[in-house]
């Protein structure tokens, strides 16, 4: 019967040491070997030239690198790359690379599909299957810095948590991931650099506040009216926007960090001067800025971009109320890279 092996970076770099020394090793070694794990992002055991072959050898025998694959790379006319990644099981997520003059920022995944079930997001459409791991997360991004030094001559300067899965729904391996990036033993990016995008889940919303991260919060509003966001994202049903609101505060009591609003317009679903006024006040709640985002058509009719004068209508309200605003352009809709439309058609 053949012995499944378990995955090597499922381990702390304490539990390696442990590893190392009942093998009669020096504890030593599980440092080198988690820096070949992460710092160097090995794929095979082969690779880490400074460990004894006998040594490599028996960690082939007792462990696997789950590593993700690029299955297929796109580039968009715009500069945007989407990676279809294949995880060890066979299932697949995407991430993408999004450059601008000054800035690369990489989207990643954090769940195979999704539980929750925005009627506009593609991923929506894909059932859940599961969660991502830490190293499958981390993986994605690598891949991305990696795409980035190539193709921009420059590192990846920001992650954002806004592609396939709620990441809050994935917590606990999503936080291990942000260790792990953050980490000068990883990737060693600065934590203000990450934005976590959530759908709002405000007891997990609360759950960061008290676990102190470090990184920004932004929340997929779409409507600060109750019946308009229930019928666009189901399940603001079982967390409506009195406890979002509640958690958003207690965010801000906390961690005295703004929150960012990200906002999409739509003809007939939240372009009305009630929509404007509703998100208007629900801004006011705690520190904030706003990012209106295109709308990405995904193949149905139901959800349209709204009229440019419905758009001016919202910046310009917001600002005569001193909130900032950003208007987000989409990007790499020729390759479906764009917000929302990530549903592994590649
Ligand atoms: S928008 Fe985000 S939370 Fe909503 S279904 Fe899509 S992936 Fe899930």
């Amino acid at each position: 019967m053949e012995i499944k092996k378990k995955d090597i970076r499922a381990l702390t770099k304490e539990q390696l040491r442990d590893f190392f020394v009942k093998q009669g090793d020096k504890a030593f070694r599980g440092n080198q070997v988690y820096e070949w794990l992460w710092q160097k992002s090995a794929h095979n055991f082969e690779d880490m030239t400074n460990v004894s072959k006998e040594t490599r050898q028996m960690l082939e025998d007792n462990f696997v690198i789950n590593h993700i694959k690029v299955d297929t790379m796109q580039r968009s006319n715009d500069g945007t790359v989407k990676n279809a990644v294949r995880l060890h099981d066979g299932l697949i997520v995407e991430s993408v690379l999004i450059p601008t003059t000054t800035r690369t920022t990489a989207c990643v995944s954090s769940q195979v599909g999704c539980s929750l079930d925005c009627k506009f997001c593609a991923t929506a459409r894909l059932k859940r299957m599961r969660n991502l791991n830490p190293d499958e997360i981390y993986d994605q991004v690598v891949a991305i810095d990696n795409e980035s030094k190539l193709y921009y001559n420059r590192p990846l300067s920001n992650i954002v948590f806004m592609g396939m899965g709620e990441p809050l729904m994935n917590y606990n391996n999503v936080i291990k991931a942000i260790d792990k990036i953050t980490s000068p033993e990883g990737l060693g990016m600065s934590p203000k650099r990450i934005t976590l995008s959530t759908s709002g889940v405000p007891k997990m919303i609360k759950k960061m506040a008290d676990d102190a991260v470090k990184f920004n919060l932004a929340v997929s509003l779409h409507s600060a009216i109750d019946e308009v966001r229930t019928t666009i994202m189901p399940f603001n049903e079982t967390f409506p926007l009195k406890d979002l609101k509640e958690s958003l505060e207690y965010w801000y009591a906390k961690t005295k960090r703004k929150i960012s609003y990200e906002y999409v317009v739509w003809k007939g679903i939240n372009d009305t001067q009630k929509d404007i006024d509703a998100f208007v006040k629900f801004c006011k709640y705690v520190p904030c800025k706003v990012n209106i985002i295109e709308y990405n058509p995904i193949d149905d009719g139901d959800f349209q971009q709204a009229t440019n004068q419905a758009l001016e209508d919202y910046i310009n309200t917001l600002e005569k109320n001193r909130i900032v605003v950003n208007v987000r352009r989409s990007r790499g809709k020729d390759i479906d890279a764009a917000c929302g439309q990530l549903a592994n058609k590649s």
